[in-house]
């Protein structure tokens, strides 16, 4: 099969999580966990979640830059956070505390030009906006 041509050139994919966004994980092992994004990845289209997807990197003892016969730095388990897929979380909604979809809407009363975008909550009971 011939393989799909690319028509576009590689634009970062716009993600509708961002750094500082509390997020919940929908799927895999962390689902239920809630974080704050310490990290937006959008080339990659993954994200890093406080306390979701740990992982434990293991350290060897390794010299350290000083001279000294006795100057090693310790090595041992550390656990550090892991991106995940920004598919695999939901924004969480700061008025309803709800994980939601996210929607987008546009400020009312101004120029087209300036008019910015926000996100709001999907819930039909809430559609509060989330920035
Ligand atoms: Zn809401």
């Amino acid at each position: 099969m011939p393989r799909l041509k690319r028509s576009q050139p590689t634009e970062p994919i716009k993600l509708k999580v961002k750094k500082g966004d509390t997020v919940e994980v929908i799927s895999g092992k962390d689902k239920g966990v809630r974080g704050e994004i310490l990290e937006a990845m959008p080339k990659e289209n993954k994200v890093v979640v406080q306390g979701a997807n740990m992982m434990v990197k293991h350290q060897k003892d390794r010299p350290s830059n000083r001279a000294g016969a006795n100057n090693v730095l310790k090595g041992g388990r550390i656990e550090k956070e892991g991106p995940l897929f920004a598919s695999k979380v939901m924004v969480v909604c700061k008025a309803c505390q709800r994980p939601t979809r996210v929607g987008y809407a546009y400020r009312d009363g101004e120029e087209k030009m300036s008019r910015r975008k926000y996100r709001i909550c999907k819930h039909p009971d809430c559609g509060k906006a989330i920035d």
